[in-house]
């Protein structure tokens, strides 16, 4: 029984298709618009529940509008355990606005509204994340939140999943208490002035006791106390929206793991989801199922 917790964003994407990315002060005229379902902390919640865990609960915040209330049926269509995830009156949904351009490359703009109210724990959280094997967390929604959850899920001896996205500097307290930290090439030269993801990673080893750099095209670094880091490349594809690829890589690693999957394995597995995302449109809606990762993972079309 895998019981994967995840606190953080749930935002609406308005996404739009562009062939070239506007420069400050140009307009140009995109090719389609979309609204998707979005957010870090949902999209690490579908891509878990796609991969298989046996329950995902997400604790979040919406809006009490439209965006609110689709985000929160999506959830539930996607095997999301939407009963900690609040409807506030106080805030609109989160949205993020997204630019993807032909190269499958994106620039996003969070405003995070509901999201911002998550800086505490609420009754029957912290029992909740007691339940679970892994907490997922992200950087979303303000940090005295994640740092309750992260230390509530640390007094109970469940893992934790830090995603420091977006980059920023991190207290000290918030990785004494994460036991597996997910950050991108930028986000790891962001908490320690390394452009170099192996120098980064061997940095971050200070401070928790393993770290995987996800480096896009190129796969991902692993790194622990004690061990040579370990890279994986990631599965040759083309790219046509690389949005929530890294909430899929940690959503499908968290399951793997929870499983008790060995670290190759699992990150195997993750970069086999992420390089099948990377070649839909969306953030969760470009999430696999497991039966196409280990279909992908086997040697599948890559
Ligand atoms: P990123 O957040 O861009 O570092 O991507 C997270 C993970 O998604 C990477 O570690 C890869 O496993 C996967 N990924 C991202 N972009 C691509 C791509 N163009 N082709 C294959 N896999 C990708």
């Amino acid at each position: 029984m895998t019981h994967i917790a995840v606190l953080g964003s749930t935002n609406m994407d308005l996404v739009a298709y562009v062939a070239k990315a506007p420069q400050r002060g140009e307009t140009v005229t995109g090719r389609e618009f979309r609204t998707l379902p979005g957010g870090k902390g949902a999209n690490q919640a579908v891509a878990a529940a796609r991969a298989g865990a046996d329950a995902v609960s997400m604790i979040g915040a919406v809006g009490a509008d439209a965006f609110g209330t689709q985000l929160r049926t999506a959830l539930d269509h996607s095997g999301v355990d939407t009963d900690l995830l609040r409807t506030v009156d106080t805030a609109a949904t989160g949205t993020a606005h997204i630019v993807v351009d032909d190269e499958g490359g994106n620039a996003i703009v969070v405003i995070p509204g509901a999201n911002a109210t998550l800086t505490a724990l609420a009754p029957g959280d912290e029992g909740l994340i007691t339940s679970a094997d892994t907490l997922l967390l992200q950087l979303e929604i303000p940090v005295e939140g994640v740092l309750a959850a992260a230390q509530a899920a640390r007094r109970h001896g469940v893992r934790t999943i830090l995603t420091p996205a977006p980059a920023q500097p991190l207290p000290p307290e918030l990785l004494a208490a994460t036991d597996l930290l997910v950050p991108n090439e930028h986000e790891a030269a962001t908490l320690t002035g390394l452009t170099d993801p192996r120098s980064a990673a061997r940095s971050l080893l200070s401070q928790v006791p393993e770290v995987v750099v996800t480096l896009g095209a190129r796969g991902s670094l692993y790194a622990a106390r004690g061990a040579e880091p370990v890279m994986v490349e990631a599965p040759h594809v083309t790219a046509v929206d690389t949005t929530g690829a890294g909430d899929t890589f940690v959503g499908t690693l968290a399951v793997a793991l929870a499983e008790g999957g060995s670290v190759p394995e699992a990150l195997a597995w993750a970069s086999s989801a992420a390089a099948l995302s990377v070649q839909r449109p969306g953030a969760s809606a470009s999430m696999p199922y497991r039966s196409e990762i280990d279909t992908q993972t086997n040697g599948g079309a890559s």
